[in-house]
C-alpha cells in the first residue's frame, strides 16, 4: 500500500483511461494540428508512447531497474504495471507500485515543463526525483 494525493490519484485515473492531455488527444479535439511527440518528434504523442516507449521513458525505466533487468514495453499502461511488477519488485524493497507512479507523474511533468516553459529534460534528475518520490511514498504510510 502506498500513499496518495488526490492530485496523483487523479493523474493515475487520467492515464489509465488514456484521458491526459497528450498531443495525440489534443489533435483528436482538433485542437491542434501536430500530434508528434513533444519529446522525440519520432512517434505520435499517446499516453502510453509517452509514459512507456518514448526514448525518454525507456531511459527513466532503465535507469530505475538494477543492471540485468530489462523493462517490457507494451501496448497499454496497465499491462505495463503489472507484467514489470514481478521482475521490478526486488529493485524498489517490493514496491514497484510507488516507483512506477512516480516515474509516470515524473515524465508527464517534465514533459510538461518542456512545452509550457522550455525546461530541458535531464534523465538523471528524473530518475533522482522518482526515487525521492517513491520513498517518501512509502515512508508516509
Ligand atoms: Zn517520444
Amino acid at each position: 500500500m502506498i500513499w496518495l494525493t488526490l492530485k496523483i490519484k487523479i493523474f493515475f485515473w487520467l492515464a489509465l483511461l488514456n484521458r491526459l492531455q497528450t498531443r495525440d488527444n489534443l489533435f483528436k479535439k482538433g485542437w491542434i494540428a501536430d500530434r508528434a511527440c513533444a519529446i522525440c518528434h519520432n512517434a505520435m504523442e499517446t499516453t502510453v508512447h509517452l509514459l512507456t516507449a518514448c526514448p525518454l521513458a525507456y531511459n527513466i525505466w532503465d535507469g530505475l531497474t538494477q543492471p540485468g533487468i530489462t523493462i517490457a514495453m507494451k501496448d497499454d499502461l496497465g499491462i505495463f504495471w503489472l507484467h514489470n511488477r514481478q521482475s521490478l519488485q526486488m529493485a524498489y524493497n517490493g514496491n514497484w507500485d510507488s516507483a512506477w507512479m512516480a516515474g509516470m507523474r515524473n515524465i508527464w511533468k517534465a514533459r510538461c515543463r518542456l512545452i509550457f516553459e522550455g525546461t530541458t529534460i535531464n534523465d538523471n534528475d528524473i530518475i533522482r526525483k522518482t526515487m525521492q518520490d517513491a520513498s517518501a511514498w512509502i515512508a508516509i504510510c
